[in-house]
């Protein structure tokens, strides 16, 4: 089967959304929406893009908050980030994404 990934269109950025494996009846795009990523013209976003103006730049989640570009890649569900255990769970270093610890890590 084929999934759809998208990657952040900054330069040295290594943010990486999957889709699903299965898929809600949700298209791709909203999904990673959703998850803070940014779909813009990529003129806009990316002086000196060498895209036309009407396509479209994909910016990750921690590049849009000004957090990216992600440097190394790690478990964060948004943008592959690498993560770091706070205490309100895994924290990614870019996006800022908190995934929380699984209650049975605590039994
Ligand atoms: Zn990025
Ligand atoms: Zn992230």
């Amino acid at each position: 089967m084929m999934r759809n990934a998208v990657t952040c269109d900054r330069e040295s950025c290594l943010a990486l959304s999957l889709e699903p494996e299965e898929p809600e009846n949700t298209r791709f795009e909203d999904l990673i929406v959703e998850a803070g990523w940014v779909l813009r013209p990529a003129v806009v976003v990316l002086p000196g893009y060498p895209g036309a103006p009407d396509v479209l730049a994909h910016l990750c989640p921690a590049c849009a908050a000004e957090r990216g570009p992600v440097l190394e890649r790690g478990e964060c569900p948004t943008c592959a980030g690498a993560t770091e255990d706070l205490d309100t769970g895994s924290t990614c270093r870019y996006c800022r994404k908190v995934v929380p610890h699984l209650a049975d890590k605590w039994c």
